[in-house]
């Protein structure tokens, strides 16, 4: 089965403890894919020069955050790895021209492990990680999508989680479901647009092009994981816009679904032999 990757945004780490329709979604958005035989998190909050992805048989939880309720440091996330998958991943990046790092110890940070208590709460899905590279910018993440493109044949669930808009200088002055300034739409509704219409080298010129670009977006690392999976998809993507809201006014929480052009007709030959045998 043929997965779709995603893009989601897993807004403020007190997500799982809210009632906002983005909590909302995200419960129900396991139920609506196809079983993954693991998911692959390129997470905002993991930073490194090179790429790296992890290798490790049990998940820590890490609590990469500060002076948010008790409850949430109390919240784990034991889900299993994929350590035999990770080289497997590293492989298809050095074979793209890319190094990787295999690390075998560093578990989920919560840009994987705040949305994944909600889509898988279970945590009965293996999970890797990816790293970003926020100083190498959009094209460097689309490339390492389109190099990960063959896992979504695999069963992989490719993920990238950031944030649609993300200016935490203004995060704590917005209540939890205030609307969201226009500021923060005009840019939204821009790169909707770009993505919808399939205008590629627009998105990766959004910086210079999207109204307010730098203001929602002061560095890059929150943004560059949709581009991980819009690559994932391959060069005409089908896109799916699954899930529009916000929280604090500037966090748009939008949930974008990527689809390769062929993903369906491979899934129809694939009925049509089992019809045929
Ligand atoms: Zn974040």
């Amino acid at each position: 089965m043929t997965m779709p990757s995603i893009f989601l945004s897993h807004g403020a780490p007190t997500l799982p403890l809210t009632d906002t329709p983005a909590r909302a979604f995200l419960s129900g958005l396991g139920k609506t894919l196809p079983r993954p035989k693991a998911v692959l998190v390129v997470s905002a909050h993991w930073e490194t020069r090179r790429p790296a992805v992890n290798a490790v048989t049990w998940n820590e939880t890490i609590h990469d955050f500060y002076g948010f309720p008790r409850a949430l440091y109390d919240l784990r996330y034991p889900a299993p790895g994929a350590p035999d998958l990770a080289p497997a991943i590293a492989g298809l990046l050095r074979g793209a021209g890319f190094e990787c790092d295999v690390d075998g110890k560093r578990g989920l940070d919560h840009g994987a492990w705040v949305p994944l208590s909600l889509i898988y709460s279970a945590a009965d899905v293996p999970v890797l990680q990816l790293s970003v590279q926020t100083e190498l910018g959009p094209e460097h993440h689309l490339r390492i999508g389109r190099a990960l493109a063959p896992l979504r044949e695999q069963g992989v669930l490719i993920i990238g989680s950031g944030s649609f808009t993300h200016d935490l200088s203004e995060f704590r002055h917005h209540g939890l479901n205030d609307p969201a300034p226009d500021w923060v739409n005009s840019f939204a509704d821009w790169f909707d647009a770009a993505l919808t219409a399939g205008r590629t080298d627009e998105l990766l010129d959004y910086r210079r092009r999207a109204p307010h670009a730098r203001k929602n977006h002061p560095s890059e690392e929150h943004l560059l994981p949709l581009y991980v999976a819009l690559g994932a998809a391959g060069a005409t993507p089908r896109v799916e816009h699954l899930h529009a809201s916000a929280t604090f006014g500037v966090l748009r929480m939008d949930v974008y679904a990527f689809k390769g052009a062929h993903d369906d007709e491979a899934r129809s030959d694939t009925a049509v032999n089992e019809t045929a045998s």
